[in-house]
């Protein structure tokens, strides 16, 4: 299986950045993120993945490549949907304390006003 992240530029550092999660050529996932270099901290807001390639570890893979694209930083996520629980037991998490308890920062805070809510 060859799984690769296409990355998108934040519009502003710290503001949420989307990954394209390619299965060889398919376009089958995506991930967003939230990344401060500053503080060294990193939020995911939501990895989907369709339905069809479910159960086949894509997102497993997926998760271990945005870990590695930040290495040390500390990661959290948003509150999880008790749906996907299970999910989340199976995957490797730096910070397993963090899972379900994002950890903003001032700056992504500012980086979401200087875009605007939409
Ligand atoms: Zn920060």
């Amino acid at each position: 299986m060859f799984v690769s992240l296409v990355w998108s530029t934040p519009l502003v550092p710290a503001a949420s950045q989307r990954a394209e999660i390619r299965l060889g050529g398919d376009l089958v996932s995506d991930v967003d993120v939230r990344v401060c270099d500053a503080c060294q901290r990193a939020v995911l807001e939501h990895i989907r993945v369709d339905a069809a390639h479910g159960r086949c570890g894509v997102a497993r893979e997926a998760l271990a490549q945005v870990m590695e694209a930040w290495p040390g930083y500390s990661w959290s996520t948003t509150e999880l949907d008790p749906e996907v629980a299970e999910f989340w037991r199976r995957v490797f998490w730096p910070t397993p304390v963090l899972l379900g308890a994002p950890q903003w920062c001032g700056h992504m805070a500012e980086a979401e006003s200087a875009i605007g809510c939409e």
